[in-house]
This record gives C-alpha cells, structure tokens and sequence, in this order.
C-alpha cells in the first residue's frame, strides 16, 4: 500500500495551525524561522523555497538570509550571533550542505540550542540519544509520524536503516531502537561500508533508505511483507519536464513494491512530511522560553 505523505502532512498541519493561534497570541507576533543559505546549490535552492513557502502558508514568518558561495566563516558565526540574540526570532536552520572550504560543525555548534529547529547542535544530538529531545530532525521526526499516523507497531520490529548521516540514519537509529511509546524496535545501521547489505535486508520488517543513490534497493533485497520507507531524492534527466529533470528515490520503486506492505513514494512520500515536522519545530522553539 502506497503511503501518502502528503495526505498524512495535511492533517498535521491543520492541526499546526490550532496551535499556531494560540502561540501567536501568546507571543503577540507569529514564531519565526531564519534560514542561512550559502552559495546557490540548485538542490538546496528548491528545499529551502519549499520550506519558506510552508512558512508562509500556515502562517510562520519565515525569512532566507543568503550568502554568497565565497562567504568567510566569522560573517556567518556573526549572522548567527546577530539571529541568537534577537529575540524575535525562534528558530534558525543552516542550510546543508555547506561549501567545503566552511567547518560544518563549527557554524551548527554556533547555533543557540534552544532556536537549533534542526536538533543538529551536539546539545540537541545528546538529549536525542538519551532518551529526552528536544528538537527531533525533521526527517526521522516525519518517518516516525508516519509509522504513528498509519498504525505501524514498532516493537520488537527488525529494522534495517542505510544511510549513517546525522540529519536521518543516526537520530532515526536512536527513535527506533529507544524506549519510547512506538519504538523499542531491533534495529541494524548500515552504510557504505556494509558488506552483503542485501543479508541484512532479506531479515528486515522494515527498511529505511536514506542514501542519495538511485536503486540502491530493488524487489530481490525485500522480504515479503516488509514496510519501506524510501528518503532518498536523486534528479535524473528527463526531457518532457520543463526542468529538464525528475525526482526518484533510492528504491527501486516498482520491483520493491510488489513486495512491500508499505512503501512510501518519491515525491510524496517523506518529503512533504519533512517539511511538516520543520513548521511543528518552530511552534515548538517558539513555545520555549527563551
Ligand atoms: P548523506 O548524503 O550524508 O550520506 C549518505 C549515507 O549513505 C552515508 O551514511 C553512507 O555511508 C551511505 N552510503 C553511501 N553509499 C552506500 C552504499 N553503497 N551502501 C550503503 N550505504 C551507502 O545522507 P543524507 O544527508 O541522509 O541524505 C541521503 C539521501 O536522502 C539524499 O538523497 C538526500 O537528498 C535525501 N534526503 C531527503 C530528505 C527528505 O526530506 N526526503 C531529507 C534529508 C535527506
């Protein structure tokens, strides 16, 4: 069955919105998100767009501070500075990934944990692992709804997730595998160094992929049954669309489907929850006090 992640992200929205009443009011101003964009990344261009314009229409104030490609590392711990301290703004989020020549973690470090809406700071990461977050990364946060939404048990699952990154393998890892409500489940990280990865996935109820690499995962590495959960978003050239490109996933969509229980779509699947789980962020930083 297909997983509609767009259907399931409407209603979190709406229900977004009630709370967004009530959070305004208190405030006397709407929550507010700052994005820091570096260089113009066409990928990172259409994600940090389509989160401005999410902002906008649940009625968050969402702005894009731009830098150019060159840009030094003190402009942007400066413009961090300047974004921690105002305390109009709730919530601040660097666009990933940055040039080479910038220290990642250094400018993620810069941000103030309490307005880190990404749950990237080494202080969001820890209270994750132990079992507290604080900000769930939106990605895992949407995959967790979506198991929550649509009645997908979690314990004692065998989980089998591919990708080790700190924005979805790792905090997805540590959610399946803790103690929470629907979690508890068995879960095996893999990676590029994963040797007979289909070994692991044979044995899956559920698989995550979050790669960047298309077909890393086709209908022959899917036991019966299991539940996918396809995160992956790779462009590959199409001359009908007027881009010149379309988006597919890292799952072989049509060999895997004939196997899966549930497998979500690319686009529409966890990319729209994505975005969602951002917006419920930023309420959420905007709730805290400052
Ligand atoms: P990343 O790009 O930081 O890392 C990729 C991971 O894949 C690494 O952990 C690496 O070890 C693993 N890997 C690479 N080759 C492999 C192989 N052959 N076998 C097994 N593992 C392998 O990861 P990321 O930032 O999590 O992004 C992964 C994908 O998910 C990208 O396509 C990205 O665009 C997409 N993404 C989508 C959303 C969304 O909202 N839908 C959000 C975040 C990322």
């Amino acid at each position: 069955m297909l997983i509609d992640g767009k259907e399931i992200s409407k209603k979190i929205l709406k229900e977004i919105s009630n709370d967004l009443y009530k959070i305004s009011k208190n405030l006397g101003r709407p929550p507010s998100l700052s994005i820091i964009l570096v260089g113009n990344n066409s990928a990172s261009e259409t994600y940090v767009k389509a989160k401005i314009k999410a902002c906008n229409q649940i009625g968050i104030k969402g702005e894009l501070i731009r830098f150019d490609v060159n840009v030094q590392s003190k402009a942007l711990m400066d413009e961090i500075d300047k974004l921690n301290n105002n305390s109009d703004i709730d919530g601040i989020l660097l666009q990933l990934p940055v040039p080479k020549n910038l220290n990642e973690r250094e400018l993620i470090e810069h941000i103030n944990p309490l307005k880190d809406v990404d749950g990237l700071t080494a202080e969001n990461i820890g209270l994750l692992n132990s079992g507290s977050p604080r900000f769930i990364p939106a990605t895992p946060y949407g995959i967790m709804e979506i198991f929550n939404r649509i009645g997908i048990t979690l314990p004692g699952k065998k989980v089998v997730i591919i990708g080790r990154s700190n924005i979805v393998g790792r905090p997805l890892f540590s959610l399946m595998s803790g103690k929470g409500e629907n979690s508890n489940s068995t879960v095996t990280l893999c990676h590029r160094y994963t040797k007979n990865l289909t070994e692991f996935t044979l044995q899956a109820d559920i698989i995550i992929v979050a790669v960047g690499s298309a077909n890393i995962l086709d209908g022959s590495m899917v036991k019966e049954g299991a539940i996918i959960i396809d995160v992956g978003i790779n462009r590959v050239e199409d001359k009908s669309k007027k881009s010149g490109y379309r988006l597919i996933g890292d799952v072989d969509f049509k060999t895997a489907n004939k196997k899966a229980s549930y497998i979500t779509p690319v686009p529409g699947g966890v990319g729209p929850m994505t975005i969602t789980m951002l917006m419920k962020n930023v309420c959420n930083a905007a709730s805290e006090v400052k």
